[in-house]
């Protein structure tokens, strides 16, 4: 059986719609994955994240290194047996989460020396150790490890970062490659550094293409740059990534950086949003994101979105949503996380239609002209 494969099915412009095959299941491309943050995508069920049209999750090594450890998870048979999702996993490789989220980091050319969030423990993690973390998980795409530098820096230091990244993905495939039987079922992505630059981010394509790998992420955007920016970066960051494998925005987005994104040639997304805003009250609709904390919403027996499929908006009115939200209930963070679940996979999906009916540049028009960004 396949290990991976890339296959386009239709382009439209510098869209792409196709499928990636791995042991585990197919994911349908352009693809959204939720983010299962430590093992769980928050407040949904496995067969609930599957049942709005997920293909694959993904899930933090960060977090999951710390809490419950990479090496209980192994001995428990795994991310997939442990959490019940038999389906693809994606794990990022603790870079980027390391240095957003733990103290005391120390980064040298050998790996990044951090303290805990949780109890301030001290670890290490280096691109072989991060390879064997995302093994013992037992992941389907593994990422490799590297830094993602804040974008307001100069030149200087981006570039010094994206050639330590370069020479840290080299490594990671290294560690990867040594990983026995995993190495023969998963699949390893590299991550194109460089932020807005466009030479830097045409080095690190080269750097990364003679490494090698399966599929290839875009990094260091989504990090405050705001839309403007990253569509700029984007006009030229895909196309200087290889055509024939799967390219990867990594924590993009709103639908709208979605569907732009895709215009200019990205295959596959991860964000926190759908499920962090379903907990804050907030819906996504085709009209845009919708604040269900507001009073407008406390006698309106409509349903959220008439043309969402999902069990939400197909049973529960508005005033019920606005109650539960209202009231902080958990059945309200459960029923619109399934809902914004539901509509970003809906999206896709729309947009996979158009890219194979050759008409993207419609229903990127007419999908702008119904969505107000601030809702
Ligand atoms: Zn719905």
């Amino acid at each position: 059986m396949t290990r991976f494969a890339f296959d386009i099915h239709a382009t439209d412009g510098r869209a792409r719609t196709g499928r990636i095959t791995m042991k585990r299941g197919e994911i349908r491309t352009p693809a959204f994955m939720p983010v299962g943050t430590a093992a769980t995508v928050k407040a949904m069920k496995p067969q609930d994240v599957r049942a709005t049209g997920a293909d694959i999750i993904l899930g933090n090594t960060y977090h999951l290194m710390l809490r419950p450890g990479a090496e209980r998870v192994a001995r428990l048979g795994g991310l997939h047996k442990f959490m019940n999702w038999d389906r693809p996993i994606l794990t990022d490789s603790g870079g980027y989460q390391v240095m957003s989220l733990s103290d005391l980091r120390k980064i040298t050319e050998e790996g990044v020396t951090f303290a805990s969030h949780l109890d301030g423990s001290r670890h290490l993690l280096t691109p072989e150790r991060s390879m064997e973390i995302q093994r013992l998980l037992g992941s389907d795409i593994v990422m490799a490890f590297d830094e993602c530098p804040k974008i307001d820096q100069g030149r200087d230091v981006i570039a010094r970062s994206m050639e330590m990244s370069m020479r840290w993905a080299k490594r990671s495939r290294e560690g990867f490659d040594a990983g026995g039987d995993h190495a023969e079922r998963a699949a390893l992505f590299g991550i194109q550094q460089g932020a807005l630059d466009e030479d830097l981010r045409r080095s690190s394509a080269q750097a990364l293409t003679e490494i090698g790998f399966d599929g290839y992420a875009i990094g260091g955007l989504a990090v405050g740059e705001g839309q403007e920016a990253m569509f700029a970066t984007l006009e030229f960051a895909p196309g200087q990534l290889p055509a024939d494998r799967p390219r990867y925005l990594m924590g993009v987005g709103k639908p709208d950086d979605l569907v732009g994104a895709v215009e200019r040639g990205v295959d596959m997304f991860d964000c926190v949003l759908p499920t962090r805003s379903g907990r804050n009250g907030q819906a996504f609709t085709w009209n845009g994101p919708v604040n269900m904390r507001n009073a407008r919403h406390a006698e309106d027996t409509a349903a959220l979105d008439d043309r969402c499929p999902c069990p939400t908006c197909q049973t529960y009115s508005r005033a019920y949503l606005h109650h539960l939200i209202k009231s902080g209930e958990m059945l309200g963070a459960m029923l619109l996380t399934e809902h914004n679940l539901t509509f970003y996979q809906q999206l896709m999906q729309a947009m996979r239609d158009a890219i194979m009916e050759e008409r993207f540049a419609a229903f990127a028009r007419s999908f702008r002209a119904g969505y107000q960004r601030s809702g």
